[in-house]
């Protein structure tokens, strides 16, 4: 327990500079530890790199007893503990990677009151043997880390995060504290309602990381888009690239290797030394190139990341958000890079509908996706509508935020009008229906608005529709991009586990001339540096 001192230095500023070893508190950090450790709940949402570690850990330090801290993150709890050991901090924890002599080891400081931190894993809350344990010392605090992995209808449910209301109900008198970099609106109300923490107050920081560059582009040749990227304005930097599947982590960073930039892939399907050396080598390694799948970066905290790309759309934007937030936390000029095209979204709808989950799960991943989607085909600025996304105001009470720093503020979007493309599109889904009762994607759709005559175009007799080639005056890319606004308005929806491209009830004003279709115009290809040069 703290004495008054001689001095007006609080115990909390006084751990700050003297264990950690940090002149100041950062943003709402001292007014979250102030509350805690006056035994007040808090939820505290705070942005990746904002310093949540040091709201829990402070006021477990200051107030009496040990504080414990439940962090889904099994495979860094070594590193955290040995992090806060170095320091002088007594910590430890319990998982599953412990065999039961180190259990007992670490069970006996805790009962012994030797612990000032004492990691847990979610699941180890629902056995007995562990909250028994609990009640036998004292606890100063609980932290609920990665607490948006109680929300349902998040995007990283765990179900053994909805037993944790119990703390409140076993340990009244114990304060909790709730963290997470996750923040919509409906997450926050599902920590607070879930968590059993109506009283608790909230600290919410901004979302805002101005500096981060936002770029989304649209996919063409990825990996050759992305070495180009990595060339004219990465050079030498250590960065991030995450790719969706294993196989496209292993061919990016070969092709990344092969290519001058020292690249290593990192996905579950690696053994677990070759995952922890290659971790390893990024952390300590000034320019590595990381390609990997989202299994990749939670809780690592390597400041100088100078870009995250992705090369496959982001399942949600609170994902995207959260990836694209390992980028810059030094808070130098970083980039987030994202190439997405027509296919990410067939894909990820396929994955979807033929993946498990009820319907409501469904739902669910339908409309993160759908806000994915609208983040990239939008015509406002990037920044803009992430923050919106988040519930949150533009800096400054701007009415219509130019933040300066995204690919559409720097170089606008030129709109045109997309209505007869748009129904010609459409019109060409209504045909492909009505005539043939069969279903096609988009690559159909493409072929016969160009007039190709395919194999499969034959074998269905689509070279006899009314709509055949009577989209001639765009390009394949174009047709592409076209499908895609259609899609992100809300005019045209894939469906099932084939990609279907089906009508929605608002194309019919389309369909009947009723209303315009502005579209995003893509930006032209840039020009090979090589080509420039000869000219
Ligand atoms: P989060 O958990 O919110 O992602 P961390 O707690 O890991 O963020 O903190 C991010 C980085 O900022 C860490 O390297 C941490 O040591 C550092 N940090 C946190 N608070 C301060 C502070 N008050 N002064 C200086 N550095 C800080
Ligand atoms: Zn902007």
């Amino acid at each position: 327990a703290e004495r008054p001192g001689g001095t007006s230095e609080t115990a909390a500023l006084r751990v700050l500079r003297k264990v950690f070893g940090y002149d100041a508190f950062r943003g709402q950090q001292e007014a979250v530890i102030d509350h805690v450790v006056a035994g007040g709940d808090a939820v505290v949402l705070m942005p990746t790199g904002g310093g949540k570690s040091l709201c829990y850990q402070i006021p477990a330090l200051v107030r009496r007893g040990t504080g414990v801290v439940i962090s889904p993150l099994i495979a860094l709890m070594q590193d955290q503990v040995d992090a806060l050991k170095a320091l002088g901090v007594r910590a430890g924890f319990l998982n599953s990677t412990l065999d039961l002599d180190q259990r007992r080891v670490v069970e006996a400081e805790f009962l012994a009151g030797e612990l000032d931190l004492l990691y847990i894993a979610p699941e180890r809350l629902r056995l007995e043997t562990t909250t028994a344990l609990l009640e036998r010392a004292e606890v100063s605090v609980f932290a609920i880390d990665e607490a948006h992995c109680v929300a349902q209808w998040g995007h990283d449910f765990r179900p053994d995060y909805l037993n944790l209301s119990m703390l409140g109900e076993r340990w009244p008198d114990v304060p909790r504290i709730a963290l997470t970099a996750t923040a919509t609106r409906a997450t926050h109300q599902e920590i607070v309602q879930r968590l059993g923490l109506p009283a608790a107050r909230d600290f919410v920081a901004s979302f805002d990381r101005p500096n981060i560059q936002y770029r989304i582009v649209p996919k063409r040749d990825p990996r050759k888009q992305l070495l180009r990227f990595l060339k004219e304005e990465h050079e030498g930097d250590a960065g991030i690239v995450y790719c969706l599947s294993r196989n496209a982590v292993e061919r990016t960073a070969e092709f990344l290797c092969a290519n001058g930039v020292e690249a290593v892939p990192y996905h579950a399907g690696l053994d677990a030394g070759t995952r922890a050396a290659h971790q390893a080598r990024f952390l300590r390694e000034d320019g590595l190139v990381v390609v990997a799948t989202i299994a990749f970066g939670m809780g690592i905290d390597k400041p100088d990341v100078r870009f995250v790309a992705h090369l496959d759309l982001p399942k949600s934007v609170e994902g995207y958000y959260q990836e694209t937030g390992r980028a810059g936390r030094d808070g130098q000029p970083s980039h987030a890079w994202l190439a997405y095209g027509l296919q990410d979204v067939v894909q990820q709808r396929k994955l979807i509908e033929s993946g498990e989950g009820d319907p409501a799960f469904q739902r669910r991943a339908r409309s993160h996706l759908d806000a994915m989607l609208s983040l990239c085909e939008t015509v406002r600025c990037r920044r803009g509508q992430l923050l919106a996304y988040f519930g949150q105001e533009p800096a400054e009470g701007a009415a219509e935020l130019s933040c300066g720093n995204c690919d559409t503020c720097l170089s606008p979007p030129e709109s045109w009008d997309g209505t007869v493309p748009a129904q010609k599109v459409l019109s060409t889904v209504v045909r492909l229906k009505r005539e043939r009762g069969q279903k096609f994607g988009s690559g159909q759709l493409v072929d016969i608005l160009l007039g190709r005559r395919t194999a499969k175009v034959i074998q269905f007799d689509h070279d006899g529709l009314s709509v055949f080639g009577i989209g001639t005056e765009l390009a394949e890319g174009e047709w592409r991009s076209v499908i895609r606004q259609l899609i992100a308005q809300g005019l045209l929806e894939i469906e099932g586990e084939h990609g279907t491209l089906v009508l929605t009830d608002a194309s019919a004003t389309v369909l009947r001339a009723e209303r315009e279709v502005r579209m995003r115009k893509d930006p032209a290809p840039a020009r090979s540096r090589a080509a420039g040069s000869a000219g």
